[in-house]
């Protein structure tokens, strides 16, 4: 018979993601509905270390569904790489008589989880909170759907006047190790191309087509590039487009942040209430180390492990298609 919880933190850790709210109310709530004391572990793994952790109330999270961001914040903790400052971790949450804990971040802290749960006995659950969707064993992560539909309205923007002016552009999105929100972001705005880390971009390629359209006259071309692409990002693919193109107007925009920000899509709002309120159920039913994850539109148990060992597939059959529609 797996263990009772009683006592529940809850954290978000590394990056932060749109929808990381909505997470955080469905934890606490559904862990108060199951007679649960609920904590709040403020800044990820280091408020662990520095016992920097709050009773949590039903109350403590009304008003924040709509809010990006995350109440609890979240850091970056290099103690908790060591084992010394995993001990510390753990002796203070047994202070508290924490028994269980969710963990809301992305594939670093999920490893972080790993390290943690294979040293000591309190079972982790993990919730995929990444804008990047490079978690294995999800269509879904928390803050994608939201940095998507953010930079698509930015590059909306951008064509209007990439248009008028038959400019091309080169626009940097965020992904240093996953291409999703490029990937996504180019077909729905229509990209002519779209570089991806996942994929090796051929230059030479992309050249000779705006040379030909050049020689047409139509000289206007979106390029979609994650910031991680392996020929370099916006400024390198500008600095050999402009060498081999010399009278085009070539322009950069990098999205940056504000991809981060802002309030999170019903989508997210959805995913999030919903792999909250199974992270609590998870724990109540004696799982342990695993994150909850939504297939095919069911809810999945994947070990932590699993989700931190494999990445996705990505772009195969989409760039065909971006290759045919942009034609
Ligand atoms: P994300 O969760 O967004 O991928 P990071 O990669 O920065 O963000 O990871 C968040 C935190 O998780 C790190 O700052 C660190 O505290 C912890 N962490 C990541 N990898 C490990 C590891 N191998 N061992 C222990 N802790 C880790």
């Amino acid at each position: 018979m797996a263990k009772k919880v009683s006592r529940i933190g809850v954290l978000t850790s590394g990056g932060d993601a749109p929808g990381m709210n909505a997470a955080i109310r469905a934890v606490v709530r559904t862990g108060i509905y199951h007679g649960l004391e609920v904590y709040g572990v403020m800044r990820g793994y280091q408020g662990m270390i520095e016992e920097d952790i709050v009773r949590m109330e039903g109350r403590s999270v009304a008003n924040i569904i709509q809010r990006g961001g995350t109440i609890l914040k979240t850091a970056r903790c290099k103690d908790f790489y060591e084992v010394e400052g995993r001990k510390k971790a753990y002796a203070n949450l047994r202070k508290k008589g924490i028994d269980g804990l969710v963990i809301i971040g992305g594939d670093g802290s999920f490893r972080g989880a790993v390290a943690f749960s294979q040293e000591f006995d309190i079972p982790c659950i993990g919730i995929a909170g990444t804008i990047d969707k490079d978690i294995y064993g999800s269509d879904f992560t928390i803050g994608f759907d939201t940095a998507v539909n953010t930079a698509i309205q930015a590059i909306d923007k951008i064509r209007d006047t990439m248009d008028a002016h038959d400019r091309i552009f080169i626009i940097e999105v965020m992904g240093r190790d996953a291409g999703y929100i490029a990937l996504h972001s180019g077909i729905a705005t229509g990209a002519e191309n779209i570089l991806i880390p996942e994929r090796k971009t051929n230059i030479k390629d992309i050249i000779e087509s705006l040379q030909e359209k050049e020689r047409r006259k139509k000289l206007v071309n979106l390029i979609v590039v994650a910031e991680g692409d392996d020929f370099g990002g916006a400024y390198e693919i500008q600095k050999i487009l402009q060498e081999n193109l010399p009278k085009a107007e070539i322009r950069v925009a990098i999205l940056g942040h504000i991809q981060r920000g802002g309030s999170p899509s019903a989508i997210d709002r959805l995913i999030a209430s919903r792999m909250g309120y199974h992270a609590v159920e998870c724990l109540m039913e004696g799982r342990h180390n695993v994150f909850v994850g939504i297939l095919n539109n069911k809810m999945h148990y994947i070990p932590l492990e699993k989700a931190v060992k494999n990445k996705g597939n990505i772009g195969g059959e989409w760039m065909k298609i971006v290759k045919i529609l942009a034609s």
